[in-house]
């Protein structure tokens, strides 16, 4: 990857648009830029400037650029307007990859933009890679790897509360977590390291308790950072949650009920190959795809009805699962049966139509699920709330919406200042550093040499610089000659 070329490209989407953006990074960004513009006034760092867009004198042998005082700086009457740009400078290293960066504000037509950047390019520069301003950001240390996702996860987040999940942690709230568990690691490393360096002098630098405390201080905030991932994934991801029941239940009701607030910034998927009905909304933030089994009607000459079936399949995807139940009438067969499918799954129980007669208590839902939760809270997490719904007046809705968000966030909900794991990569990261130190651990019992254990260690290390993107020599080097004062 060369760092030292200027690079150019469109900044703004494809497409006309009130504005488009022609972003030049480089050591020659400001003079590759210069020659197209026409102005009174110079770049300036920082500093948004108005000036026209023109055709370099130079291409045309007519150059004019001549400067004497009051004269204008890339004066050329030959040459004609394409468009009124304005332009900001940015001067290294206070711009976004660390490089001198111009930005070309022109008018959003994608043929003048498309003529910047051929401009750009007749003069030297390059055409950017995907992503390669931010690259540029990571490798010139002005980003880590965490905030470069973060970039990413930004521009694609879907709802505003995913924006600013991504925001902070470009702020580096999950490197800031990091960094703790980090030194301590290093630290460890450190003494282990100093220990053997002193192994022939008959030092014993730690007690093997003292070392498996440390090992546990490093593993509890990773475990912790471990155990947010499932709420980082759904805020990432999203979550899919199916709408079962038989039929005329008030299914189709209820995800109408659920869409209606958020219909603004719905996106409808009619008709996919299941017959399943699924659209996205929004809930606190939180994109959901509602699969619906609605339309679907009990074919009574098949084994297996056909709300069972499409059950079945709007389940195997779904993150949670609402279970739609008649409250005016007794629980059926078909009723029992989804309720068994939905056995150890999440799942809320959805008591609908309780605008009519008060609800049916059924003895064997009151007996699986009735009653409140138990008192022992594992067994309370097994257990599917209920909640009363009146698709039809809209009543408990809120209590559902309520009920489906308290899935989300779990027990802890978490705050996302302090940075939580949403995405794969740093999940799968977080784990290898979590079985590296308890093989280390392990290794702590069974009494092996401190080298042993450090490649351990040194295993658990690498995944966490691996999320951050940063190297680790350095680091451990400093603290070994630093705090330790070997001297030699
Ligand atoms: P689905 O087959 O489970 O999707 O059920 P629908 O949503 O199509 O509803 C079946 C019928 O029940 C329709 O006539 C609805 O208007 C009615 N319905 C749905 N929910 C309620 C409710 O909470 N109260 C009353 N009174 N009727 C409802």
């Amino acid at each position: 990857m060369n760092l030292d070329d200027t690079i150019v490209a469109i900044a703004t989407p494809p497409g006309r648009g009130g504005i488009g953006v022609v972003r030049l990074a480089g050591p020659e960004a400001r003079a590759i830029a210069e020659p197209m513009l026409r102005g009174t006034r110079e770049l300036e760092a920082g500093r948004a400037i108005h000036y026209d867009l023109i055709e370099p004198g130079w291409l045309d042998g007519k150059d004019t650029l001549e400067l004497d005082g009051s004269e204008p700086r890339h004066y050329n009457p030959a040459t004609t307007r394409i468009d009124e740009v304005v332009v900001t400078y940015f001067a290294k290293p206070h711009s976004y990859t660390t490089d001198d960066i111009v930005e070309i504000s022109a008018h959003g037509s994608p043929v003048v933009l498309r003529h910047i950047v051929e401009l750009a390019l007749a003069r030297g520069a390059r055409l950017a890679e995907p992503g390669e301003f931010t690259m540029r950001a990571f490798l010139n240390g002005r980003l880590d790897l965490t905030q470069a996702e973060a970039v990413r996860d930004l521009i694609d987040s879907q709802t505003l509360f995913q924006a600013k999940v991504a925001a902070q942690q470009l702020e580096g709230a999950l490197s800031n977590r990091l960094k703790p568990i980090k030194r301590d690691l290093v630290e460890l490393i450190a003494l282990l390291e100093a220990g053997i360096d002193f192994a022939e002098d008959d030092i014993s630098v730690a007690p093997d308790a003292v070392i498996r405390e440390h090992i546990s201080r490093v593993q509890a905030p990773l475990l912790q950072l471990a155990a947010t991932f499932s709420y980082g994934k759904i805020i990432h991801q999203g979550l899919t949650l199916a709408i079962v029941g038989r039929p005329n239940v008030g299914k189709s009701s209820l995800f109408n009920r659920l869409v209606e607030r958020e219909r603004a910034i719905v996106t409808a998927q009619p008709g996919t190959t299941r017959d399943l009905v699924s659209e996205t909304v929004a809930l606190d933030g939180i994109p959901l795809e509602l699969v619906d089994t609605a339309g679907i009607r009990s074919a009574h000459d098949e084994a297996e009805s056909m709300g069972i079936k499409k059950s079945k399949e709007a389940l195997a995807d779904a993150d949670l699962v609402l279970v739609v139940i008649d409250s005016t009438q007794p629980l059926s067969d078909e009723d029992h049966d989804l309720l068994s499918l939905v056995d150890g799954r999440q799942a809320i129980i959805v008591e609908n139509k309780s605008d009519l007669v008060g609800s049916f208590e059924d003895p064997t839902l009151a007996r699986s699920s009735g009653g409140g939760p138990p008192r022992d809270s594992a067994a309370a997490r097994n257990f599917p709330p209920r909640i009363r719904t009146s698709a039809l007046t809209g009543e408990g809705v809120s209590a559902l919406r309520k009920a489906i968000l308290r899935h989300v966030a779990g027990d802890s909900a978490q705050d996302s200042e302090a940075g939580f794991l949403t995405s794969v990569r740093h999940q799968k990261l977080v784990h290898d550093a979590l079985r590296s130190l308890d093989a280390a651990s392990n290794a702590v019992g069974a009494r092996v040499p401190h080298e042993m254990l450090l490649l351990d260690l040194y295993g658990a290390l690498r995944p966490i610089d691996e999320m951050t993107g940063a190297t680790t020599t350095d680091d451990i080097l400093n603290l070994i000659f630093g705090t330790f004062c070997i001297g030699k």
